[in-house]
């Protein structure tokens, strides 16, 4: 008789196939519907043999590369717990220096601002500003109609009054202007060997061109008919990418231009304001004749 299925023995198969341990014990404790704690102190505990061929599923799946987040159906994003599935890109830890960004603009602006955050996905920026600035008046928007359920379903579990709408970048704000316009847009290139990693979470949601810059490009040409006086453009990008957007903002106009680092210390976010006024008296005069 082989030896009776126990919390150990899964652990073990676990570090077998190469998963990390927080994964394995997080897996477990999921299907379990047990805590952590309670699958840690608990080893010699037997597994149900109803959840075996299901803990053989989730096992090969992680080992196969699927995002930890898929597997669990949720991430955790800025304190809020997110429900995910592969229709969206599993939200990042860098991100939320874009939200802390957001939300220091937001501190010393008007008392009911205009937030929009583009391509929403999970709606984690979107969700995680709402949810720290009440007053705030926030759309997201997605080309994904998938991804806009996600999003949608996270909103109403959360009770955040967020405005969904469905479309290509400014597509779906037609006519809107914006006290805060906010994105994590694609921005790895296409081609990227970083890409190999990233294949079970949706390629519209992370390359844009040959040198990842299309969609960042595409939101500097267009923010300006969709903010406010003073409104501001905050976008997160890629490590290398900071220069590239800090000069597509100078030469569209943007002023207070700045780049804000995540916690790895890479520059990972860039944005600026909208001074319609200051840049058109500003702009170099013809010479008198
Ligand atoms: N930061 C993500 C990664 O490199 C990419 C997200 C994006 O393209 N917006 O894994």
């Amino acid at each position: 008789m082989s030896a009776p299925h126990t919390i150990a023995r899964a652990l073990d198969q676990a570090k077998a196939l190469g998963l990390a341990r927080l994964d394995a014990q997080q897996l477990l404790s999921h299907l379990l519907q047990k805590s952590r704690t309670w699958v840690i102190t608990h080893a010699d505990e037997a597994m149900p043999a109803a959840l075996i061929d299901d803990w053989h599923t989730q096992l090969s799946r992680r080992a196969a590369g699927t995002p930890l987040a898929y597997l669990l159906g949720f991430k955790e994003f800025y304190g809020i717990a997110l429900d995910v599935s592969a229709d969206v890109l599993v939200p990042r830890p860098e991100t939320e220096t874009l939200v802390d960004w957001a939300l220091s603009c937001l501190r010393g602006g008007v008392t009911q601002p205009r937030v929009l955050d583009l391509g929403t996905g999970s709606g984690a920026i979107a969700l995680a500003v709402q949810q720290a600035y009440m007053s705030a008046q926030v759309w997201a928007t997605d080309a994904s109609a998938p991804a806009l359920i996600v999003a949608q379903n996270n909103a109403k579990r959360l009770h955040l009054p967020i405005k969904f709408a469905l479309g290509d970048w400014w597509q779906a704000v037609c006519g809107l202007r914006f006290d805060l316009i906010l994105s994590n847009p694609p921005y790895i290139a296409e081609g990227d060997p970083h890409l190999d990693a990233l294949q079970h979470e949706p390629a519209q949601a992370l390359t844009s061109g040959p040198e990842g810059l299309n969609a960042l490009r595409h939101l500097i040409a267009h923010a300006p008919a969709h903010l406010t006086e003073g409104g501001w453009l905050l976008m997160e990008h890629g490590y290398n990418q900071a220069n590239a957007v800090t000069q597509g903002l100078q030469m569209k106009g943007f002023r207070a231009i700045e780049t804000r680092h995540d916690l790895a210390n890479l520059p990972r976010c860039t944005g600026g304001q909208w001074l319609s006024a200051i840049t058109s008296t500003s702009k170099p005069q013809a010479p008198s004749p």
